[in-house]
């Protein structure tokens, strides 16, 4: 434990008030908390205990117990993020498990808004909005069965509504946050103690803590706009011959914001994914495309223009992209599913919509995919760059696989990657890494034990695992080459080290501000 001149002792400073605020249940300390202070990729410092409080008002009284004591605060939602965004850099950390606080405080139809407990996970939600027909504009991560509301706020999240309504922190109205010293804060309508249903009033204190990592507080209500659902449906799947013509079918498809929702992949993470191009599926589009087009002679049109396209990119195919439609009627749904398709058809061939229609009724899969398929270690990173610089990035990447290619073949390192528009002006460029190497305790915790047991385990490989690091590191440099940044700062990506020095004065006293001693996940953001 690093000396901070305080004396400590664990057990009355800290362990012994926070088992009478909150249960002895809800102080883990020993082995039982080891899954949950440690992410996918690793875990750095152990803290002393996890606290996991029910209530906002034990939330509060967490935290101010904590900072008194002159320890670490690091809240936790689901645990799904993989920045070192919820790991401990100092052992005198409590990390606070804000998973417990999952209630769905108000489903307020009249004012259209949903407040939740910043704890409630992304599928709870959505359950309990389908079951009325509603809601919110941005939807969740894929990793949504486990990762949290106040999760996707802290970082930014993207994925199942982006498309139409942006990312996570677009779709909030109002925040509770408790402080440092345990007091909350309440922003946007609510900070002049109104109902909570606008987040415009003053300076927007709701974007302050948007991204903050858990910096500067710890989210503990968070309400969200409602919409009616649009109840028709289209998916759309193309496959690329480049990246080139991937990028380019993304970009002038988020121009004119027809999807819902959408993703791509490349040839390696589609693996299993796609189905093969066989004549069946090629009749199967065909029947779909007339099906689906505004009128017969449109139809034969567009199959004509992917007849003379189609063959040649299918052959070749290295990249994918899916796309999810909504519409009012089914009128709406497959006039966007037809402009997408004309945009998409300018660029690639199209492929059967498998893959998004299965998106669509599993919106949050389990946690498969934290392992690769031969049950390697998983770390992605990512980088959101202009649309400019995304394909010099990628050809500034093939090289950077290229320089890489003895190392990476003899530890056995593999890659591949995702991409999405943010908006109409930015690009996520998602890369996703495997090496073979002994699972952590956090692999056991959320893959389902069956498929688990099924999948290939492998030794402990110091060697790789340093290496992926060590890559890692490089990949960071690369984003940063062209002017990229990052949802999921955490702990992994530079945003202090990287800000000009105004803004950073501001990030620096604002923090400074309401975290006076420092405790606030402490290396989060670089502060
Ligand atoms: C299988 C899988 C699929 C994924 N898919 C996507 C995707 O589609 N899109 C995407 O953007 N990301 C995705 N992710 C990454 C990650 O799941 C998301 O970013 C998610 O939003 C993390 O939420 P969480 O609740 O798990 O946060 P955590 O991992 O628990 O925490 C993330 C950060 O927020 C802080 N934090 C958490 N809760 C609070 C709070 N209440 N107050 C203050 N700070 C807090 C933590 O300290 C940490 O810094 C995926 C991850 C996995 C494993």
């Amino acid at each position: 434990m690093p000396d901070t001149g305080l004396p400590f002792e664990p057990d009355a400073a800290l362990l012994a008030p926070l088992r009478a605020v909150l249960g002895a249940d809800n102080v883990i300390t020993g082995a039982a908390r080891l899954p949950l202070v440690t992410d996918v990729y690793r875990r750095i410092e152990t803290p002393i205990a996890v606290a996991r409080p029910k209530t906002v008002e034990a939330l509060a009284e967490t935290v101010r117990i904590a900072t008194e004591a002159g320890v670490a605060v690091i809240a936790r939602g689901g645990g799904a993020s993989y920045t070192d965004g919820y790991l401990a850099t100092t052992a005198r950390s409590l990390l606070v498990d804000v998973s417990g606080l999952d209630r769905i405080v108000e489903i307020n139809e009249t004012d259209a808004y949903v407040t939740v407990e910043a704890g409630c996970t992304w599928a709870a939600l959505k359950t309990a909005l389908d079951a009325r027909g509603l809601r919110t504009p941005f939807q969740g991560p894929f990793s949504g069965l486990l990762s949290t509301v106040g999760g996707a706020m802290s970082q930014y999240a993207i994925s199942h509504g982006s498309g139409a309504h942006g990312i996570s922190a677009q779709s909030v109205l109002s925040m509770d946050v408790v402080l440092a010293d345990g007091a909350i804060l309440s922003t946007g309508s609510a900070a002049r103690g109104a109902q909570p249903f606008g987040r415009f009033y003053g300076p927007d204190l709701a974007g302050l803590f948007c991204g903050d990592a858990g910096a500067l507080g710890i989210k503990a209500r968070i309400t969200l706009p409602l919409l009616k659902i649009k109840p028709a449906f289209q998916a759309l799947s193309f496959a690329f011959e480049s990246f080139a013509a991937l990028h380019g079918a993304m970009r002038a498809a988020a121009l004119e914001g027809l999807d819902d929702s959408h993703f791509a992949l490349d040839a390696a993470l589609s693996q299993g994914q796609v189905a093969r191009q066989d004549g069946a599926s090629k009749l199967a589009i065909a029947l779909k495309v007339l099906e689906t087009s505004p009128n017969l002679f449109k139809g034969l049109a567009t199959l004509a223009r992917m007849g003379a396209a189609g063959d040649r990119a299918l052959k070749a195919s290295a990249f994918y992209c899916h796309w999810l439609i909504e519409g009012c009627d089914d009128g709406e749904a497959k006039a966007k599913l037809h402009r997408l398709r004309e945009i998409a058809g300018g660029f690639g061939a199209e492929i059967p919509n498998t893959v998004p229609t299965v998106v669509r009724g599993m919106p949050f899969a389990p946690f498969y995919n934290v392992l690769g398929p031969k049950g390697e270690r998983w770390v992605p990173l990512h980088g959101v760059m202009s649309h400019s610089k995304a394909p010099a990035f990628h050809e500034a990447l093939v090289k950077l696989y290229a320089a890489e290619a003895e190392a990476m073949a003899r530890h056995g390192v593999t890659h591949g990657g995702m991409f999405e528009t943010v908006g109409s002006s930015g690009f996520l460029y998602e890369i996703a890494l495997y090496w073979p190497d002994t699972r952590n305790d956090y692999h056991p915790s959320v893959v389902p034990a069956d498929y688990l047991a099924s999948l290939p385990a492998y030794p402990e490989n110091l060697p790789a695992r340093a290496y992926v690091h060590e890559l890692k590191g490089k990949l960071i440099d690369l984003y940063g080459a062209f002017g990229a940044t990052h949802f999921q700062l955490g702990k992994a990506y530079p945003y202090a080290s990287a800000l000009s020095p105004e803004p950073l004065s501001a990030v620096r006293a604002l923090k400074a501000r309401l975290d006076p001693k420092g405790l606030m996940n402490p290396g989060a953001l670089g502060l």
